[in-house]
């Protein structure tokens, strides 16, 4: 059920409906909108009885919702979510990164962080080239327990050097909840694997969060599925989520998945929520990282996630799908020109 207020409602109004509704034993998440303010319903099994909430003042209509997820729909809120990310700069000032809206964002660095010679490394030719998001794992989630697990705290404390250093805001994996207690201390940005997708503990846990989400999609996930996890987060009143399309299982056996680049479009349709592309997981191989970057901000991506590494050779995790800086600079170039004809800035 969503409650749409008359444009002119007062915040009193607004109010007071709310109480309404968490009287009536459910939980309202008012989300204002440049028109007017809408209040989704959650909590309830059935169907909510409107009856004493459609006469009090304010109230424009109350309008069911058919869809299995209400929070992330475009019918609570008609224009693209913005997510606000402020990202402490080396001289103590604040300076704000955006996801979602006219610019395309670019996050790249390392899959894992490997020491802090590594880190570093990537850090400073990205900061040099603009980019103002570092990605690196710390908790890795990895197919083999004999693999390499990541360096957990010591990893995060590089990347709070990383952010210190060269001002670069910092998206970072929790693989449980016991990591993103301490992920949400030190990153800017709380990301959940594809892997953890559908662990709901962890989703609840993230929607407590007071840091944005960036959630990627499942590996099997059917794209109901996926903002019906992106909908556990935002029900547990954290709305900051950016989704990241990382590419699926399919038949095809020339790339790691097979990304999927129809959701883009597919999701913007549904979800206010803005969406990324990972190419560097959704194909595997660096070759053809580039060409699927292009094609996802064609398709109208909010931004791209891309595993960029020194050695790629050496790396210890992701080396075949990793870029050298020199490739991920081409990449960014290609992509400005991409996102210009489309009138999209990238930051
Ligand atoms: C990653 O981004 O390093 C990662 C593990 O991705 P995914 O969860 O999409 O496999
Ligand atoms: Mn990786």
């Amino acid at each position: 059920m969503l409650v749409v207020m008359k444009a002119h409602a007062t915040e009193e109004e607004i109010r007071k409906v709310c109480e309404r509704i968490e009287a009536l034993g459910y939980r309202a998440h008012p989300i204002p909108g440049t028109q007017r303010t809408a209040i989704g319903i959650t909590g309830n099994a059935g169907e909510v009885d409107i009856g004493s909430l459609e006469s009090m003042p304010g109230v424009a209509e109350c309008i069911p919702v058919s869809k299995p997820y209400k929070l992330v729909s475009r019918d609570v809120k008609e224009e693209d979510t913005i997510i606000r990310i402020p990202v402490r700069q080396p001289d103590g000032t604040t300076a704000e990164t955006t996801i979602g809206g006219a610019s395309v964002a670019l996050i790249a660095g390392p899959c894992a962080i490997e020491s802090y010679e590594q880190a570093m490394a990537v850090a400073d030719c990205l900061r040099k080239a603009g980019v103002r998001l570092f990605r690196g794992g710390a908790y890795k989630p990895r197919t083999s327990p004999y693999s390499f697990q990541g360096l957990g705290e010591a990893g995060l404390k590089i990347l709070a050097e990383v952010r210190e250093r060269f001002g670069l805001g910092i998206v970072t994996e929790a693989v449980d909840n016991e990591s993103l207690e301490l992920v949400e201390q030190y990153a800017d940005v709380i990301q959940i694997g594809a892997r953890n997708m559908q662990n709901f503990s962890l989703l609840k846990r993230a929607g407590r969060a007071r840091k944005p989400v960036l959630l990627k999609r499942g590996m099997s996930a059917t794209l109901d599925e996926f903002l019906m996890a992106a909908e556990y987060i935002l029900a547990e009143g954290n709305y900051q989520v950016i989704l990241c399309e990382r590419g699926v299982r399919t038949f095809s056996d020339f790339t790691r998945n097979t990304l999927d680049l129809a959701v883009i479009p597919a999701v913007k349709r549904r979800s206010h929520l803005p969406i990324l592309v990972d190419p560097s997981h959704g194909t595997g191989r660096r070759h053809k990282v580039l060409p699927l970057s292009r094609a996802a901000v064609a398709v109208g991506a909010d931004g791209l996630l891309v595993e960029v590494h020194p050695d790629p050779d050496r790396a210890l995790s992701d080396g075949m799908q990793s870029l050298i800086p020199e490739e991920f600079l081409q990449l960014q170039q290609e992509v400005r020109l991409i996102a210009a004809v489309l009138n999209r800035t990238v930051n």
